[in-house]
């Protein structure tokens, strides 16, 4: 692994790939050359071209930086990404180049478990299919047993990855719903010193333990070369019969035919989604309308102050970087060590 690059004070070229909020794009113009330019929109591709091959520093998400586009960048010193998930970079050829890679860890993280957390209700209760039902004027008379939904207090909940968001979520449902956690990752944290409100509520557990023991499981690990497809025919066999499934990850970490054969055999009893191996979620796909899911849009943290938080920690690092400084929070896979 090459040593990051040196990042030398003055004005510099930063392109901007996604909108970010006026005050923050304003932070940036006054130190910095800015382009903004949104490769997603077809009018706007050729001004992101001619400012990659410019660029020193990128700022923005949702946007794979592929090694050609890389290749084309060759003055890139550093990449802000306004998400704490970093599976759209290739992290090999950063390592390699040298480019720090930053991320936003933390701010999102109590948004996107309160996201997650309400996918659980909302699954167990059927809240979205009930909630349509009056809305198209089907509530004639009081629901019975066909439209009952599932407890969600003192059920076991599974978690794949306990990190910031998989603790989070484990303090919603222990400290609040009365739910057993069991989790799964590959390191067993040391609960006494890491999350002493957990204690004596949370167990580490195999995979395959988690899967066959959780009335619902829950996915908040990231997408790696390690768990793309992590969830198939054999996992999903493993979970309890009228278990439920979360994602809250990414799509990719789920084999989706798999899922949709766990549900249409009945095996499963519902899943909520918040992330699809395809985003936005084709028209077509057999997932956004199927009547045991509830999908949403990607919306783990999108709320007004999270998106801005999100905004402002990514300036910051960038504007650190480009500084020369060691910005707040690095992704140690690749800036070596994360704040
Ligand atoms: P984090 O603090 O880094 O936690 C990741 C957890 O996953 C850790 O417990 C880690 O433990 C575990 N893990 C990693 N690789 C694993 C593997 N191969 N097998 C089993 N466990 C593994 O990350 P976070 O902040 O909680 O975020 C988690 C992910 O959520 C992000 O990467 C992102 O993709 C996703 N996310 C989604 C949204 C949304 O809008 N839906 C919003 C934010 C984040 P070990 O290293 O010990 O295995």
């Amino acid at each position: 692994m090459s040593a990051p690059n040196v990042v030398g004070a003055g004005r510099q070229r930063v392109l901007v790939f996604r909108a970010l909020p006026p005050d923050q794009l304003a932070l940036l113009q006054a130190v910095h050359e800015v382009t903004v330019a949104d490769p997603r929109q077809p009018e706007q591709i050729e001004a992101f071209e001619a400012a990659l091959a410019q660029a020193d520093g990128l700022i923005g998400s949702s946007y794979p930086i592929t090694p050609a586009l890389l290749a084309r960048a060759p003055s890139l010193k550093v990449i802000s990404s306004i998400s704490v998930g970093v599976d759209n970079y290739p992290l090999a050829e950063l390592r390699q180049r040298g480019i720090l890679l930053c991320h936003t860890p933390g701010v999102l993280t109590e948004t996107t478990a309160d996201t997650i957390f309400s996918l659980i209700l909302a699954t167990s209760r059927r809240l979205v299919e009930l909630a349509n039902l009056v809305r198209e004027g089907h509530w004639r008379r009081s629901i019975g047993e066909d439209l009952f939904g599932r407890d969600v207090h003192g059920k076991t909940l599974g978690l794949v990855g306990f990190g910031r968001i998989g603790q989070a979520l484990a303090r919603r449902a222990a400290l609040g719903f009365g739910m057993p956690v069991l989790y799964h990752a590959r390191r067993e944290l040391d609960l006494s010193r890491q999350a002493p409100e957990l204690q004596g509520r949370v167990r580490h557990a195999s995979l395959e333990d988690v899967l066959s023991n959780a009335d619902v499981v829950a996915l908040v690990l990231p997408l790696s070369d390690e768990t793309r497809g992590l969830m198939g025919a054999r996992e999903f066999g493993l979970m309890k019969p009228g278990a439920i499934f979360i994602n809250g990850a990414r799509g990719a970490i789920v084999q989706e035919a798999a899922l949709l054969q766990a549900l249409d055999s009945g095996h499963l009893w519902g899943a909520g989604l918040d992330v699809f191996a395809t985003e936005p979620l084709p028209l077509d796909s057999p997932l956004r309308a199927h009547p045991r899911i509830i999908a949403l849009p990607h919306i783990g943290s999108a709320t007004f102050e999270t998106r801005h938080a999100m905004a402002v920690l990514a300036t910051d690092n960038l504007l650190q970087a480009l500084a020369g400084e060691r910005p707040e929070a690095v992704y140690s896979d690749v800036g070596g060590g994360e704040a």
